[in-house]
């Protein structure tokens, strides 16, 4: 595509960024070269290269010394540099935008939404800048006062999954920063484009603020990187989003420091479809939900569960309207579907295809890889859809592709036990128009994922609220509401202003 070294000049990020990078300086790291290709045309984008340890060591110390400076800035400035990076963010959402879309797979759209929501993390963040409060409580002793405060803990390591490649990341980072603390990124080594051109424009602010190099690191690489910033002492923090066999490594690696880790792992995504729902709002929302990113969004649709009374009218529609899909270049605004990320992803579609035949599935829509003009990446797919039993073990496991697997129920108890009978635990959604049914499912009985959603599909949170998932998703929670408790330590203060020293419980200690 040739329009993509015109945005990679705007974004700064065909000179001088190789790969690793503080703040201000960036070098080529020591390590492998990645190459980064578009599954859009399958062309070679750019190469990367990795951090060595050496490089690491050096980002570490960079960030170790930046930390003693920024940690002492006043909260509410650190959110003004936030603000300006949201600032920068507006000038680039365009150019930013199409990277992702290009880099990543998602639609043009998709990706100006994902830079949406960094700018939307912004403001949240410089309003929370001046918020970041601790309760006070009445002591037991005479003469004392009680109360908590919040410090930054120290550098935030952020390892971050391909498929939500600069907003994932700016959800940790932009409160993370407000909350005093400096952040060092592991982007995927299948998206490292999308994530110098976010340091670039950090860089910038950073640069224009005379602030320490250090604040904002990037060390590109492979898994290797990941797990060198999981064992590190020297990182309070672990942010870390992918796929549940990662985050197992990581909250075990985390674990055995002792250290604090925040995972985002995969979600077994379902809706549920109740004999009052409304259709004309259910159907757009499944298919958006279930095909959307195709299929490779952490809260995709991966199962229907519907009621047997409207099972082959809800079946008629959606076939209907997947016929309507459009699959090809996501750059084009005209397409619903763009490519998976890499061939591998492909191969494991086909795999999932084939076990859902062999464990007993039927297929309402047929899989299929497309090939010839506009599909010669090798990346494109067809949505599909399959009849299945929730038990079989394919349906129990995430397959990250446009894979929908549809579920009749009886009852709504039976429903929701479908539903929360998979390892997962990350979104979920109702639609009925029963209120009796929506509260149940929204009750202490009814869905345990993180996000449970009424009337509106699995997918498209918004980020004003905790983001994370029960079970296997990891149990964590980023962007609103109280998020950002877990990018500080709290500590406990108590102050004697009298002459004397009562001790609590009553203890007497007399000499
Ligand atoms: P992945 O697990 O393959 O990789 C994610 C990141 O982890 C990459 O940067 C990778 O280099 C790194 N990594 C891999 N193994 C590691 C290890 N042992 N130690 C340290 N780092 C390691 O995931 P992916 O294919 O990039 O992304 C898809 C997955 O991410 C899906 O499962 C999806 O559901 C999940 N996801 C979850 C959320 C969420 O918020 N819950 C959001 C986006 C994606």
């Amino acid at each position: 595509m040739k329009e993509i070294k015109l945005v990679l000049d705007q974004l700064g990020s065909t000179e001088n960024n190789f790969g690793v990078s503080t703040g201000i300086s960036s070098w080529a790291g020591a390590g492998e070269l990645i190459k980064s290709f578009s599954p859009v045309d399958g062309k070679e984008i750019a190469g990367v290269t990795s951090a060595s340890q050496a490089d690491y060591e050096k980002v570490i110390e960079t960030a170790q010394k930046a930390f003693k400076e920024w940690r002492i800035v006043p909260a509410p400035k650190r959110g003004e540099i936030v603000r300006q990076i949201g600032e920068q963010l507006r000038l680039k959402k365009e150019a930013l935008g199409t990277l992702v879309s290009y880099e990543m797979g998602k639609s043009l759209q998709e990706g100006f939404g994902e830079v949406q929501e960094m700018i939307d993390i912004c403001d949240f963040a410089v309003g929370l800048s001046r918020q970041l409060y601790g309760l006070t409580m009445h002591s037991e002793r005479p003469q004392h006062r009680m109360y908590e405060q919040w410090h930054p803990l120290g550098i935030v390591g952020i390892i971050s999954a391909f498929n939500f490649p600069v907003a994932v990341w700016s959800w940790n980072a932009m409160l993370a920063w407000v909350c005093g603390d400096v952040c060092i990124w592991k982007p995927s080594e299948k998206t490292p484009l999308t994530a110098l051109a976010c340091q670039n424009i950090i860089s910038h602010v950073l640069k224009e603020n005379n602030l320490p190099e250090g604040i904002s690191c990037i060390l590109t690489g492979g898994k290797e990187v990941g797990e060198w910033l999981s064992a590190d002492t020297r990182i309070p923090l672990i942010s870390a989003t992918g796929s549940t066999g990662m985050g197992r490594q990581v909250g075990e690696a985390v674990g055995r420091r002792l250290g604090r880790s925040l995972l985002e792992l995969g979600g077994n995504n379902a809706i549920i479809i109740t004999p009052s729902a409304d259709l004309k709002v259910a159907i757009p929302g499944i298919v958006f939900g279930a095909v959307g990113t195709a299929g490779q969004r952490c809260t995709s649709t991966r199962r229907l569960i519907v009621h047997v009374d409207i099972y082959e009218e809800v079946k008629t529609r959606l076939v209907k309207a997947y016929a309507q899909l459009r699959i090809g270049n996501p750059l084009d605004e005209n397409n619903h579907v763009g490519p998976l990320i890499d061939k591998a992803a492909v191969e494991q579609y086909n795999i999932s295809a084939e076990k859902i035949i062999e464990q007993g599935g039927s297929f309402l829509i047929k899989p299929k890889v497309l090939d010839g003009r506009g599909y010669e990446s090798g990346c494109y797919v067809t949505p599909c859809i399959a009849e299945v039993e929730n038990h079989f073990q394919i349906v129990q496991h995430e397959t990250f592709a446009p894979i929908l697997y549809l579920i009749p129920y009886e009852t709504l108890e039976q429903a929701v036990a479908i539903q929360n009978d998979v390892p997962q635990g990350l979104s979920s959604s109702i639609f009925t128009l029963n209120m009796r049914e929506s509260e149940y499912y929204l009750s202490v009985s009814g869905s345990d994922c993180g996000i449970a959603n009424v009337n509106i599909g699995t997918s498209g949170a918004e980020i004003g609220g905790a983001f994370g998932g029960e079970k296997e998703t990891g149990g964590g929670r980023e962007s609103g509401s109280d998020a950002w408790r877990a990018y500080m330590r709290r500590q406990t203060n108590t102050v004697n202003y009298g002459n004397a020293l009562p001790l609590a419980q009553g203890i007497k200690f007399e000499i």
